[in-house]
């Protein structure tokens, strides 16, 4: 079980923070965690020189679904949505039959804060320990965990490291007391250094307490823990261990680039620190949780992702965070889609070959919980939204859905957040309740106003359907290899509204093509054989042998792919 030699590090760590005047009382000393059958294993991998890798063959075939599980499904009439609901509409997100039904087949959640938070997004945590009470007790946990791993579906949680909420023990402690042995978890200074967030506006990033300046880099609700303190980051390992060890598959690391900070603007982003602190919490979770996933939320270009996999050399698909969103893939997508171009993903695509390490697990989405659904930005065009998850569907890496853009659901009407995370319309708002299917009581927050047929229960059984069609995807890739692990090739053709691309394994051949325009295309590709057999291609669509090589035929907006014989 426990092997003490494997906490001499930390221990060596502790008593350096003592030594540096932290004072830590020894009753603040995080207890020894049991640790996994596994560790044993890595301890003896380690003593003949060996690393332990990650175990992620299971995130190279996963599509990811994002919920919010305030909005997502209640089961108790209090309006507010919670674990037992989630737990009760797992069969809509796989039933755990691949043979078919009307699931929609994904095989991973990640699950936006469920820790003890006095804010409605829980992005401010003031107990790492412990599920809100909003959505129920750790057995309610534990119970949705069993019901998701008997589907096979894994779990991510999010967890937020940069920062904790102001009403956190620890920084009640610390604010008051200069003293206090949770002083030095946060970051404070004499003087107010007058620097702004940077990514824009005046916002200041110090605020003033008990005569000194703590540094919150969102929100003056929301103090950032104070990374380069060992006694910190031992803490976060001890959270991580918690809540593995109570199954859950890895987490949502938030805000990882802005861990630490060493100057106004740029220096508050990306600094050597942060990547080293976060390659020795991978370590840490990696040595006992092999299988574990950490996705890092680095809000950044391709170039500065690409740094956040760390090195391939001695740990394949990265000693550092094994993945992190790729936002300007998404951003490429919704572009590509509204402006019908190839281009701006092409462009992506290239940069991502270019940047990212070998072999490491890229993770496209199209929107988040921060931003503007993409049913909102496509103005509900059903034939763009398809578009945006054929092409997100058929890319290489570990695809995100957010939860709804299945079937279109889009923000409610203000710029407020909460209206990126509006309720769940399980049915039409004119087939009965108020609540919709979500709640039998009034939802926490209005739904988003849309179109009738925005709900599960207008396309569950529709074939014609967004949510028909994202199943259709889905059942495609599972069954497609090339699609879920294979390498991505850009064909070359002059048509600017056409993107192509081939996705190739060892064994399997697929062929890709979206029509982005408006207009019906026939386009030749340089590829040739024999007839392409048809996976999923839009009604219209076909591909077919010739001389000059495969041409193509797409009406506007369509999708097609193909498997190709060798
Ligand atoms: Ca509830």
């Amino acid at each position: 079980m426990f092997d003490p030699s494997r906490r001499r590090p930390s221990r060596l760590a502790y008593l350096a923070a003592l030594l540096s005047g932290l004072a830590l009382a020894s009753c603040h000393l995080p207890q020894p965690m049991p640790g996994p059958g596994p560790e044993r294993a890595s301890a003896a991998r380690q003593a003949r020189g060996e690393d332990t890798q990650w175990r992620h063959d299971w995130v190279r075939d996963a599509v990811f679904y994002e919920v919010f599980v305030r909005s997502f499904a209640d089961s108790d009439g209090d309006g507010v949505g919670d674990l037992a609901g989630l737990t009760a509409r797992l069969d809509y997100l796989n039933d755990a039959d691949p043979s078919g039904g009307n699931d929609l087949g994904v095989d991973a959640l990640w699950l936006m804060p469920v820790f003890v938070s006095p804010s409605y997004h829980g992005y401010d945590v003031v107990d790492y320990t412990r599920i809100d009470p909003d959505y129920g007790t750790l057995e309610d946990f534990e119970r949705f965990l069993d019901e998701a791993h008997r589907r096979g579906i894994r779990v991510i949680v999010d967890l937020v490291v940069n920062h904790t909420s102001s009403e956190h023990r620890w920084f009640e402690g610390a604010c008051c007391s200069a003293a206090s042995p949770y002083r030095g978890w946060y970051v404070w200074r004499p003087d107010d250094p007058g620097w702004t967030q940077p990514w824009g506006g005046t916002y200041p990033t110090w605020h003033a307490r008990g005569g000194e300046y703590y540094y919150g880099i969102f929100w003056s609700g929301m103090p950032d823990l104070e990374w380069r303190n060992p006694a910190v980051r031992m803490e976060m390992e001890r959270i991580a261990d918690l809540w593995l060890e109570r199954g859950v598959d890895g987490f949502r690391l938030d805000a990882t680039r802005h861990l630490v900070a060493n100057g106004p603007g740029e220096l508050q982003n990306d600094q050597p620190e942060t990547h080293q602190y976060l390659q020795e919490l991978a370590a840490h979770v990696r040595e006992r949780y092999p299988e574990a996933l950490l996705v890092g939320e680095n809000w950044t270009d391709t170039a500065k992702i690409a740094t956040y996999y760390g090195s391939t050399e001695r740990i394949r698909g990265g000693d550092e965070l094994p993945m992190s969103f790729d936002f300007p893939l998404a951003e490429a997508i919704l572009t590509a889609v509204e402006e019908a171009s190839a281009e701006p993903v092409e462009e992506t695509l290239r940069e991502i070959a270019a940047l990212y390490p070998r072999g490491v697990i890229d993770a496209p989405f199209l929107t988040n919980h921060d931003q503007v659904r993409v049913a909102t930005r496509l103005a509900g065009d059903q034939t763009r939204l398809r578009l945006g998850a054929s092409i997100l569907l058929t890319l290489p890496g570990a695809p995100f859905l957010y939860y709804g853009e299945e079937i279109g659901l889009p923000n409610g009407p203000s710029g407020d957040d909460r209206d990126k995370r509006t309720p769940m319309p399980w049915e039409e708002a004119a087939d009965g309740s108020e609540g919709r299917g979500f709640t039998t009581g009034s939802p926490w927050y209005p739904f988003a106003p849309a179109e009738d047929g925005v709900s599960v229960a207008a396309q569950v059984d529709a074939p014609g359907s967004l949510l028909a069609w994202y199943r259709g995807l889905l059942r495609v890739r599972h069954a497609t290899e090339a699609l879920r692990r294979g390498n991505l090739e850009l064909l070359a053709q002059d048509t600017p509204t056409v993107l192509a691309y081939l996705r190739r394994t060892e064994t399997e051949t697929v062929l890709v093509a979206h029509n982005l325009g408006g207009g019906r295309q026939t386009v030749t590709l340089p590829v040739e054989g024999p007839a392409p057999e048809p996976l999923l291609v839009d009604p219209g669509g076909a591909l077919r042998a010739t001389a000059e090589g495969f041409e193509l035929t797409l009406p506007p907006r369509a999708s097609g792919i193909w498997r190709l014989s060798d």
